[in-house]
């Protein structure tokens, strides 16, 4: 029991992943932003997850993204990515690529291997309208640089984002904010949780908060989380989860909501109608990613 935690937050509601496909031909489950909507601040999640390299070896040739965040968890495989700034990066099994498009990027991301088991996520997390036009950035995040541990009952963590107190300690993921106040401030914490285990996870109040199973199964609330299901948490200051079946992995990410609203046209993501024509006429004309480029 952590004595600092009062309200516990509801199961809500349950989407289930919806098999879909993007890229060029890339088989993906979309839970968040598929037919559930989106989540405040939160676009989209899409989980990749196959040992069948048809289903990923096309990967996703180059295409733009402009006015949000994409935020790539590799949990197995090996995938490169190259932007229009002349950045190349791999991302590894444990690996994460946290890239804010800003006022555009133009990238690929295609996988590096040619057999075996690929997985893992991609989050589109919203930008503020002061944001949404501000340069392109991205960071390639190594397993080594993400900081977590395995508490006494075997529940084993690793924070991606925010800082989390668990077992005593708090833990500060590679993205943190460090790069001035993040609107969103999100956290994402990423799971193993064997059968029969219980945990209380702390998770700042006001925030819009999920939890994603990809493996095994857990409990929330009294109500059973399946594989490739999302879990909509209500509000409170932390989730009770217990591990019901195997070993269960999971991520539980939430971020402050924007309250803003979104005009959505393929991965062009802003505020209204006429900054997507914008968006796409600086497309057509060379101009997403800066003046003249
Ligand atoms: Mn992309």
């Amino acid at each position: 029991m952590n004595d600092a935690l009062h309200t516990e937050r509801p199961l809500e509601r349950i989407i289930s992943g919806q098999e879909t496909s993007d890229g060029a031909g890339v088989k993906l489950r979309r839970s968040i932003g598929a037919a559930g909507g989106r989540l405040d601040p939160f676009l989209m999640l899409d989980e990749f997850g196959t040992e069948n390299p048809d289903d990923y070896i096309a990967g996703f040739p180059p295409h733009p993204h402009r006015g949000f965040e994409t935020v790539t968890f590799m949990i197995d495989g090996h995938m490169r990515h190259e932007d229009h700034m002349g950045n190349v990066g791999e991302l590894n099994s444990g690996g994460v690529q946290w890239m804010t498009a800003g006022r555009g990027v133009i990238h690929s991301e295609m996988p590096q291997q040619e057999s075996g088991r690929m997985r893992g996520f991609q989050l589109w997390v919203n930008l503020p309208a002061n944001e949404k036009m501000k340069p392109a950035a991205y960071r390639d995040i190594p397993a080594s640089d993400i900081p977590g541990a395995v508490l006494e009952n075997g529940v084993a963590f690793k924070v991606i984002a925010g800082r989390v107190g668990l077992g005593g300690r708090t833990f500060a993921g590679p993205v943190n904010g460090e790069r001035g106040a993040m609107a969103t401030d999100p956290q994402f914490v990423d799971l193993a949780m064997p059968v029969g285990t219980r945990l209380e996870l702390p998770i700042p109040a006001g925030h819009n908060a999920f939890v994603y199973l990809y493996e095994g199964r857990v409990a929330i609330g009294g109500r059973t989380l399946e594989r490739h299901q999302a879990a909509i948490l209500g509000q409170g200051d932390h989730v009770a989860i217990h591990g019901t079946d195997g070993v269960a992995r999971l991520i539980v990410v939430s971020g402050r909501p924007l309250g803003e609203p979104v005009a959505q046209y393929g991965p062009f993501v802003m505020n209204t109608r006429a900054e997507i024509d914008q968006a796409l006429a600086d497309y057509r004309d060379g101009r997403l990613t800066g003046p003249g480029a």
